[in-house]
């Protein structure tokens, strides 16, 4: 049978966000890179086929970044004393610049690629920059690197610098160059990526809409992440009944699958609006510190039934991976929790649902071990003394809170092994 897998190892992942799925010392039947099984022996149907035999260790799905820019890498941890609005003055819209120099594209993107790798995300939404031909080298550099990826040329073209503002008609030009280019493609695939609504003219937000609605292409973009930027969007679109409105009106809200950055002052006609449209929308607690922009009321919009992922936001946020973001996710809803008591903090299974099958849905069946999921996968190693005493619930939250990309041995993308196997006896 070609492509036929067989992993041996501990098994953790969540089916919902209520709790673990815990299969322990078993073997996971992957053919074509499709989870076909779990089982406490290999089915006499495999018998005599290979076992990749992992032992003590743990092996869980990868994780799913929903909200990143790519060509701010370079910049995390800088600047992170700023509000968002002067943040981006100051420092990124300068970096974003480089990007038109492809020489320097290829170089940063590979960091940037190889970062994303070691740290276990292996299914993300990019936003690149304003530069076609730099963004076509994140689509060749992600491809080289074996992970999933949507991948968005960022449309400005206006209230922003000059060096990265195009015109409207360029804009969209190089967007639809990136879409025929790269729309056929398995792994790496365009997304419609207006950077936000301040951003862009009436005539580019409803150009962009179009091209979602042509070629039925997702969309991402950020909206409602700080108060004074709510203001200016106010501002600048009177006639618009709030800031979703803006997008709305334009196709680029839920008439295609849709993501959302941060959605932290939503009024409640746009809650509303919300429920309709079914956009993910994406939660990013460090990036939401580190620029001052404030706390989405997460648990809120989980009882109200939203699809809520994760994001690093790098790099607003500072740190790449997942791990970070489950944690600081925890860590802010218990600070809510501190004056309403009524507003659950968030579980260890529930940060991990979004990090892996919530924002994995995005990408179709990808971020759990069922029957028919693609098998994408991290492999968890931990010190042989945590292993002997401790649970694997417990050791699993240990790697979430105190691992990182050290941890990981062994990374899968629909069953392709991406890296090499580090020996430990
Ligand atoms: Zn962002």
């Amino acid at each position: 049978m070609s492509n036929l897998l067989i992993v041996k190892g501990h098994f953790l992942y969540t089916k919902t966000a209520e709790k673990f799925e815990v299969h322990k010392d078993m073997f996971l039947v992957s053919i074509d890179g499709i989870v076909e099984g779990i089982y406490p022996t290999v089915p006499d149907r495999f018998k005599g086929a290979q076992v990749q035999d992992y032992g003590d260790r743990l092996i869980i799905p990868g994780f799913v970044d929903l909200h990143l820019h790519a060509s701010q890498f370079l910049q995390c941890g800088v600047g992170m004393t700023k509000q968002l609005l002067d943040w981006l003055n100051d420092y990124t819209f300068d970096l974003e610049r480089e990007f038109q120099n492809l020489e320097f594209a290829r170089k940063a993107y590979s960091c940037f690629a190889d970062k994303m790798v070691a740290c276990g995300t292996l299914r993300s939404c990019i936003f690149a920059s304003s530069s076609t031909a730099g963004t076509e080298v994140l689509f060749d550099v992600l491809k080289e690197k074996g992970i999933g990826a949507y991948v968005g040329k960022v449309n400005m073209d206006q209230n922003g610098p000059d060096f990265i503002t195009e015109t409207t008609e360029k804009s969209l030009e190089g967007t639809k160059y990136l879409i025929n280019k790269f729309k056929d493609e398995p792994l790496v695939k365009p997304i419609i990526t207006p950077r936000f609504a301040p951003s862009c003219s009436t005539e580019l937000l409803r150009g962009l809409g179009k091209l979602a609605l042509e070629y039925q292409l997702p969309v991402q973009s950020h909206l409602s992440e700080n108060i004074d930027e709510v203001k200016w969007v106010q501002s600048l679109f009177e006639s618009a009944k709030n800031y979703s409105d803006i997008y709305l009106t334009n196709n680029l809200y839920g008439q295609t699958k849709t993501i959302m950055a941060h959605a932290i002052y939503l009024d409640d006609d746009e809650k509303k609006l919300a429920l309709k449209m079914d956009p993910f929308l994406v939660h990013c607690p460090d990036s939401n510190i580190n620029v001052r922009s404030g706390i989405m009321p997460v648990r809120e919009y989980l009882n109200m039934g939203l699809k809520i992922g994760l994001g690093s936001d790098i790099a607003g946020g500072h740190k790449m991976g997942l791990n970070e973001a489950m944690v600081r996710a925890i860590q802010l809803s218990k600070l809510v929790a501190l004056n309403d008591e009524e507003l659950q903090p968030l579980t260890i299974a529930e940060v991990f649902y979004m990090a892996t099958k919530g924002g994995g849905s995005f990408f179709g069946k990808t971020g759990s071990f069922e029957k028919g999921f693609l098998f994408d996968a991290l492999v968890i190693e931990d010190d042989n003394m945590i292993a002997e005493m401790y649970s694997l619930e417990d050791r699993l939250e240990k790697f979430i809170y105190t691992g990182d990309d050290r941890n990981i041995i062994a990374r899968y993308v629909e069953g392709k092994c991406l890296s090499p196997i580090a020996s430990r006896t």
